[in-house]
C-alpha cells in the first residue's frame, strides 16, 4: 500500500504517519518529492485494518498496490529515476552505452578495446572477470586479476567500468575495483546475493532472468532496493522462447511496460538477445527508438578467437559505424549520449 501525502504536507503530519506504520510493526518508505510526499508501506498490510490513515491530517490518499514490489513500482516513485556512475546520468534524456568484451582475456585485450570504445563514444568498457557458463569446462574468468585489469582500463581512458559477479567473494572483489556491478541473467533470482548487491554500495544493473515475467524481475531489483541500495538499472536482454534463428528473443515491448510499471532506468543488451553479431546494430537502433536509456554491446579486437560469445561480438569497425549510424535514432528519440 502506498499513501500519498498532499502537497506541501507539513513534516509533523508525515511523522505522525511514519511512527503509526512503525508501531504496527510495518516499513515505511519516504519518497520525497518537490511538492508531495508518498510513503510507502512495507509488510503485512493487514495490521492497519483497525486504523484509518484516510483521516490523518494531510492524507491525500491511499493507493493499494496489487504487484508485490513498492519501491521499484512508479506509484510509489513517480519520477523516473536517474542512476549516477562518475560523471554519467543513465536516466531520461541521455543515452548510456556500455561496450566490451564478453570476458576479460588479458590486460592488453581489455586495454586495447577500452581505448577504442571509448573513441567511439562509449560511457562505460564492460567486460566479465566472472563467468556462469553454460558448461563447467569453457572459459570461467580470470577472477580478480580480471578486476585489476578493469581498474587499469578506467585509469588509462576514464570510461566507467562494469563486471558481473556471480558470489559474495566477488562482490567484495568486485566494490574494489569497477564502478557497477551486474547480475546476470542466470542469476536474477538468486536472492542471497541480490541482497548481498543491496548491500554493495555500487549501483548494480540487473538483468532479466532467461525466463523470467516482467513481475518477476521486477520483484528481483525490490530485492535490492528494500536492502537500502536505491541505484538499480534493469536491462532486457532477451528471454527463451521457441524461436532458435537467434540465442534468445528480444522482448522489446519490455522497454515500455517497465517505463510504464517502475521509475528505474532500462537498458538493451542486443548482443545476449541476438548472439549474431551481425543483428545487433538494427535491434541496438531499435532499443534506443522504443524509449531504452542505453545499450550494453558486445565488442572484441578479434572476436573469431574470443574466449567467450565471439559470434555475437562486434568488431571495432562494425561498433564504430553502429555509433555513427546511431546518432540520428538517438535525436530523434530526445537523447543526449554524454
Ligand atoms: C554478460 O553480460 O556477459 C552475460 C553473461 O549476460 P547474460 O547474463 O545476459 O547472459
Ligand atoms: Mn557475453
Amino acid at each position: 500500500m502506498i499513501i500519498v501525502m498532499k502537497p506541501q504536507a507539513p513534516r509533523k503530519d508525515i511523522s505522525e504517519v511514519v511512527s503509526l506504520i512503525e508501531s504496527k510493526g510495518l516499513t515505511a518508505h519516504l519518497s520525497e518529492g518537490r511538492e508531495v510526499t508518498i510513503i510507502g508501506v512495507v509488510g503485512d498490510k493487514n495490521k492497519l485494518c483497525n486504523v484509518n490513515i484516510q483521516l490523518m491530517s494531510s492524507v491525500d490518499k491511499i493507493v493499494p498496490v496489487t504487484e508485490s514490489y513498492k519501491l521499484a513500482s512508479k506509484k510509489f516513485h513517480p519520477e523516473p529515476t536517474s542512476v549516477i556512475v562518475g560523471n554519467t546520468v543513465i536516466g531520461p534524456g541521455t543515452l548510456t552505452i556500455m561496450a566490451g568484451p564478453c570476458a576479460v582475456e588479458s590486460e592488453e585485450q581489455l586495454l586495447t578495446i577500452a581505448r577504442e570504445v571509448k573513441k567511439a563514444g562509449a560511457q562505460f568498457v564492460r567486460g566479465g572477470a566472472y563467468k556462469p557458463r553454460t558448461s563447467p569446462y569453457s572459459f570461467q574468468g580470470l577472477e580478480e586479476e580480471g578486476l585489476k585489469y578493469m581498474a587499469a582500463a578506467k585509469q588509462e581512458t576514464g570510461l566507467n567500468t562494469i563486471c558481473e559477479v556471480v558470489s559474495r567473494e566477488a562482490i567484495e572483489a568486485a566494490v574494489k575495483y569497477v564502478d557497477m556491478i551486474q547480475i546476470g541473467a542466470r542469476n536474477m533470482q538468486n536472492f542471497q546475493l541480490l541482497k548481498e548487491a543491496g548491500h554493495s554500495g555500487k549501483p548494480v544493473l540487473l538483468k532479466r532472468g532467461l525466463a523470467a515475467t516482467i513481475d518477476e524481475w521486477l520483484n528481483a531489483a525490490e530485492y535490492i532496493i528494500s536492502e537500502g541500495n536505491p541505484n538499480v538499472v534493469l536491462c532486457e536482454r532477451g528471454i527463451r522462447t521457441f524461436e532458435t534463428a537467434t540465442r534468445n528473443t528480444l522482448d522489446l515491448s519490455a522497454v515500455p511496460v517497465i517505463k510504464a510499471k517502475s521509475h528505474l532506468p532500462i537498458i538493451v543488451d542486443p548482443s545476449h538477445a541476438t548472439g549474431v553479431w551481425d543483428y545487433v546494430a538494427p535491434l541496438a537502433k531499435a532499443g534506443v527508438a522504443c524509449g531504452a536509456d542505453g545499450l550494453m554491446i558486445e565488442v572484441h579486437n578479434d572476436p573469431e578467437h574470443a574466449l567467450s560469445d565471439g559470434p555475437q561480438s562486434l568488431t571495432f569497425k562494425h561498433f564504430d559505424e553502429l555509433m555513427q549510424d546511431m546518432k540520428a535514432y538517438i535525436k530523434l528519440a530526445g537523447r543526449t549520449l554524454q
